[in-house]
């Protein structure tokens, strides 16, 4: 395919090749594999300008090359060979010279080519600069590097470029919660989270309203968005959204999640619902063995409704165990406020009106999480 060079700078003296991702962003039905890493190296081209080493003509034998690799979960295991470009002063690079191979035509195929600045990208990223640490001089024009990076997705990579450009003229008034959530991948990545954050603060004051309601991608989007970029009620909703409607096991949709969000998504989750159905069981043994109801009618009546109640939400004969799949914290609760509750008709033999509470919001109750708050990003 036929991709345009990308110029962000026009005078830039590098080269970014941009891996095109093979598969969507945070899937799904992300099943947690997970790819070996993400690897952005640079690559020197053309050697006279370089004024590296003596002999120094022909680099493809002894080429400087810095590669940096850094888990993301989201990224893939592609490490290319990347060849030197022409360097002919005003070029950009496209002129892959005359060391083409049939593997560098296949790089330049699945990538994306941004003519841009490597001193920006040293200033604004350690990661980019420890990948340009190898090439000691850059020309005075013309390309003179070439950086292979990614995957990454177009649209976001792009408005990371400007930003790393300083092209203020160029950002989008709102960006979607999907951009935002790949710059955040990307600002993880090249340790920039200082910069993207001053800009992303922004676009997420401004973004359109339409806050999940239902556990879905955007609800995971929004947990990872907003403890990325610290925003304590955003990822305190966020969270407390996904353990309220999640039906199964929650995942990180390969993004950089914290495990310890995750395990505590699952466990809040999960306690509350085991919490609920231990409450019923309790329950329904008091009754049965007259510790609770004021006389033996009481609580032979109160047995017989709360098991006819848990029989009618399948939770009695049998009853499922963790990780609880196909039931909800919200849907659960739901279901324990609508069980029917027969009236009391009797006097306790101390002839005492009977006081037992009603058993729902006793359930109800054993089944209350606490929010997951922000601090728990950093441990
Ligand atoms: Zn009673």
């Amino acid at each position: 395919m036929d991709d345009p060079i990308h110029v962000i700078d026009p005078e830039g003296d590098a080269i970014i090749c941009l891996r095109r991702p093979s598969r969507p962003f945070a899937p799904w039905d992300y099943n947690g594999d997970r790819g070996a890493g993400s690897s952005t190296e640079a690559v020197r081209s053309g050697g006279s300008n370089t004024g590296e080493s003596a002999g120094g003509g022909n680099l493809s034998g002894s080429r400087p090359r810095k590669k940096i690799k850094k888990e993301n979960p989201e990224s893939e295991n592609l490490v290319d060979e990347v060849h030197p470009v022409g360097s002919s002063h005003g070029q950009s690079g496209r002129d892959p010279g005359p060391q083409t191979s049939r593997d560098a035509e296949r790089v330049e195929e699945n990538c994306h080519r941004f003519q841009v600045s490597a001193k920006q990208l040293k200033v604004l990223s350690p990661v980019f600069k420890e990948a340009l640490s190898g090439v000691r001089r850059l020309p005075s024009s013309g390309v003179g590097v070439e950086i292979t990076t990614g995957p990454f997705y177009l649209e976001s990579f792009s408005l990371l470029m400007t930003i790393f450009h300083c092209q203020p003229q160029n950002f989008p008034q709102r960006v979607s919660l999907e951009v935002l959530a790949q710059l955040a991948v990307m600002a993880d990545h090249y340790r920039c989270e200082a910069w993207i954050q001053f800009f992303a603060d922004r676009w997420i004051r401004h973004m359109e309203p339409g806050f999940p309601t239902t556990y879905c991608r955007d609800a995971m989007l929004w947990v990872w968005v907003s403890g990325f970029f610290k925003l304590p009620a955003e990822f305190e909703k966020s969270t407390a959204l996904v353990v309220d409607e999640s039906d199964r096991l929650v995942t990180n949709l390969g993004l950089p999640i914290p495990a310890a969000v995750i395990d505590q998504i699952n466990r809040t989750r999960s306690e509350s619902i085991s919490g609920m159905i231990r409450e019923m069981n309790s329950r329904r043994d008091y009754f049965l063995t007259g510790a609770r109801g004021c006389c033996f009618e009481c609580s032979s009546i109160m047995f017989g409704a709360l098991t006819k109640n848990m029989h009618a939400i399948k939770l009695y004969p049998t009853q499922p165990g963790y990780p609880y799949t196909g039931m909800s914290r919200n849907e659960l609760t739901r279901k324990v406020r609508s069980f029917a509750v027969p009236l009391c008709l009797f006097k306790s033999r101390s002839s005492r009106v009977c006081d037992m509470k009603p058993f729902p919001k006793i359930i109800e109750k054993a089944g209350i999480v606490k929010e997951i708050h922000l601090d728990i990003w950093e441990r």
